[in-house]
């Protein structure tokens, strides 16, 4: 039988806020167990919980970047399950009224682009963390680490709009991009910073009703979520092939032994008795707030940006890729070909060239002293050929460290490129003149000797020779008989 999967993910992602969601212990990761807690994270008796606004900031802009609909009004709810990581005996999440609603994502998988849905975003309280490992008593007993208890964190969960694990994959890091491009998140997924649970049923192909899912946990890296997935396809297949149900539970993948296994039948809604978060108002979104954080995002998205660079620019699609990896980066290949009236050129200096330095030197491009408006002047006088691209590397190297005007380098140490017909026609009768081997060879039909030439004459001339000149003239003189 064929089968088509159908797959929806849940995204967990811890904002960078300094503080918790309802306290104001830090929430630096790393530092010693149960140092970054207070009576409130600890689930005391007694205590209330108070809103962190700066959550709701980055909560709100992680919805308006995935063209989310904001609810006026959304309500904290109370997520009550028994577990040692989880002080207060409840989570602190949202329920019927998340944050927001309604939006989307695009993609670019292998087989072309497509937009997954967006179900809903809403912000929950992280757990604590049991440690079973490395104490001495770790054979008998497990510890609690609350550090992480009251992190904020807000879930997105996806329409079930992807049909294979490429496509997974690719919404995945996506988003991840994303999210860490809107400055919510560090995006570290071996910190944790990002959690994946997918969800993946089967259905016969044409058949538009769903088949029984199953929900995949912790997927911990964009390889996991594709290699569970796939793994966790081809069960389903054989289980249905031969006749059995798929039996609707939670699995775990074990990435070393690359396979999933039943951790649990997978719980209904009504398992975790949610109701209104007593202790917590309803929270109102105006219009206001909504425009304040609109004018924090970028006002056009990388993505956006990508696709612009290809049409605007006429660059490949991976070049346009590879500028985009930052809006730093995109603003400096922008000024750069501003100036340089060759922007495809400009994009090359850039791509090759100056993040070889960057990574060589493990800077940002902020602090560098080449300026993308003197990064275009050297573009230009290589497209205007006044030098030729060789020379070219070499004034880069001059005005890379100190910032100063290609023109002037190009003036003071003689570097114009020789045009002059008469003085490259010297040159290349020298040339020929002391290659008579190759002079024959070339006769003799050897036609792509005509590169040592160049080479040769370029030489003669301090590497100053315009090259397209130079070679037009030789196959002039080497052609005639
Ligand atoms: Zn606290």
């Amino acid at each position: 039988m064929n089968y088509e999967p159908v797959i929806g993910l849940e995204v967990h992602c811890q904002l960078l806020t300094d503080s918790k969601i309802f306290c104001g212990c830090s929430t630096r990761f790393g530092r010693p167990p149960n140092t970054n807690v207070c009576p409130v994270c600890l689930g005391m008796p007694g205590v209330l919980p108070v809103l962190n606004r700066r959550t709701v900031d980055f909560a709100l802009r992680a919805a308006l970047a995935l063209h989310c609909e904001v609810q006026p009004v959304s309500v904290f709810a109370r997520k009550n399950y028994f577990y040692p990581d989880l002080p207060k005996g409840y989570q602190i999440s949202m329920y019927d009224r998340p944050l927001a609603l309604r939006g989307w994502l695009e993609i670019d998988p292998p087989g072309g682009r497509r937009r997954v849905g967006i179900t809903r975003v809403h912000m929950e309280e992280d757990a604590g963390k049991l440690l079973h490992e490395g104490f001495p008593d770790s054979d008998r007993k497990s510890h609690v680490d609350y550090n992480r208890s009251g992190v904020p964190l807000i879930e997105i969960v996806s329409e079930p709009d992807m049909r294979s694990p490429d496509e997974a994959h690719a919404y995945y890091s996506t988003l991840r991009d994303l999210l860490v491009e809107i400055g919510i998140t560090d995006g570290n997924m071996e910190e944790g910073s990002l959690r994946c649970d997918a969800n993946v049923s089967l259905r016969p192909k044409g058949r538009t009703a769903f088949g029984t899912k199953v929900e995949l946990k912790n997927l911990n890296s964009f390889r996991f979520v594709q290699r569970a997935l796939e793994h966790e396809i081809a069960r389903q297949t054989q289980a249905l092939d031969a006749g059995q149900r798929i039996v609707q539970e939670t699995r775990l993948y074990d990435p070393n032994e690359d396979r999933t296994y039943a951790m649990r039948s997978k719980e209904e809604a009504h398992d975790y008795r949610y109701f209104p978060e007593p202790d917590l108002l309803p929270l109102a979104v105006d219009a206001a707030w909504i425009d304040a954080v609109k004018r924090a995002l970028p006002s056009e998205m990388l993505a956006a940006r990508r696709d612009r660079f290809v049409t605007q620019y006429g660059l490949a699609p991976q070049m346009a890729a590879t500028l985009t990896g930052s809006h730093d980066l995109a603003g400096y290949f922008e000024a750069t070909a501003a100036g340089s009236g060759d922007p495809r050129g400009a994009a090359n200096w850039i791509a090759t060239e100056v993040l070889r330095k960057l990574n060589e030197e493990k800077k940002d491009l902020g602090a560098i002293a080449l300026r993308p408006e003197t990064l275009g002047k050297l573009v230009r006088l290589v497209k205007d050929g006044a030098i030729s691209g060789k020379i070219a590397k070499n004034v880069f190297e001059v005005i890379y460290p100190t910032g100063r005007d290609p023109a002037e380098i190009v003036k003071e140490k003689g570097l114009v490129q020789v045009s002059d017909e008469g003085v490259l026609t010297a040159a290349i009768e020298a040339v020929v003149a002391a290659s008579p081997d190759q002079l024959q060879k070339y006769r003799a039909g050897k036609t792509t000797l005509l590169g040592y030439f160049v080479g040769q004459v370029i030489k003669a001339t301090g590497g100053k020779a315009n090259p397209a000149l130079v070679s037009r003239l030789l196959k002039e003189r080497l052609d005639r008989p």
